[in-house]
């Protein structure tokens, strides 16, 4: 495994960063997990976009050229199929103080996962998920990625014990969204997704749905959703970049609509197909 560090490809193992490092002492950083397939980025500018989103708004300042970078990165570690996984904390301040200097270096760090190519096994390949449904405990600056994750850290492992694959949260009655994805349900043959706002964060993959969505005449609305808009669904997906689109069949134990993959999911996720195709082919 080769990752970047400050400006280095090195080793896994041979990467260090300092105790003193402020992403470590008080998660004061910002990442993104961009997919690559067949070593071809997958939505590489929104991302960028939003990680500008997140260090703009912690004030870090960085000039980097990312798809330089992330390129190489991934040519080093063979290609195929990879996430990179990219993160930039306000840097190492020697010691441990809460206030920083606006003349910090970043630490900026990327490394690779393999992942499965959704997209070679088709609609089939893709398995219908169970979720659960609990509260949001997070802040209200959740449209920035931001590496505090131990909300969804608690609330993933809850689903993962209760024997679901993602867990969909809740905040003031109103559904935000899941501990590592967007949420999409479908009634009457309209899509609806929560709104945009600090409550959620504005995922890549939510983006594209919205966009095939339009461009396929699909009706959709983002609106706040409730539980019980939740149970009345004919269909419920989640989105997330390293996973397209994932139908789940049940919500608490409670299954959703007549227990299958839903048609607009697989009318979606082919759309998802199409669009990837199209960037391969150029
Ligand atoms: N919401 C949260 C809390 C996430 O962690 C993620 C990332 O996986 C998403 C939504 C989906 O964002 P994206 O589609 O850009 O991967």
């Amino acid at each position: 495994d080769i990752v970047y560090l400050d400006g280095a490809f090195v080793p896994a193992q041979d990467a260090k960063v300092s105790v003193f490092d402020r992403g470590f002492l008080f998660g004061d950083s910002v990442y993104e997990v961009i997919p690559f397939y067949r070593g071809v980025a997958f939505g590489l500018e929104p991302h960028l976009k939003r990680l500008e989103h997140s260090l703009a708004a912690l004030r870090i300042p960085l000039s980097i050229d990312w798809p330089a970078v992330l390129n190489e990165l991934v040519t080093r570690n063979g290609g195929g199929n990879l996430s990179v996984y990219l993160q930039v904390t306000r840097g190492d301040a020697g010691r441990r103080t809460p206030v920083y200097d606006a003349s910090m270096q970043p630490t900026v760090f990327a490394c690779c996962n393999p992942i499965r190519n959704i997209y070679a096994d088709g609609p089939d390949g893709v398995a219908g998920i169970a979720v659960i449904v609990t509260a949001d405990l997070r802040w209200h600056r959740c449209d920035i990625k931001a590496n505090g994750l131990l909300p969804n850290i608690l609330v993933l492992q809850q689903a993962r014990e209760a024997g679901a694959a993602e867990a969909l949260m809740i905040r003031d009655g109103i559904l935000t969204e899941g501990g590592s994805s967007n949420l999409f349900i479908v009634r009457s043959g309209v899509l609806y997704t929560p709104k945009l706002g600090s409550e959620i964060l504005g995922g890549t993959t939510r983006e594209l749905v919205l966009e095939l969505a339009r461009g396929a005449g699909i009706p959709y609305q983002e609106t706040d959703l409730s539980y019980e808009n939740l149970l009345e669904a004919d269909e419920v997906w989640i989105s997330s970049s390293t996973r397209a689109v994932v139908p789940v069949l049940s919500v608490d134990g409670k299954t959703v609509g007549d227990g299958e993959k839903g048609p607009l999911w697989r009318r979606m996720f082919e759309l998802f197909s199409q669009f990837h195709h199209r960037l391969m082919t150029g």
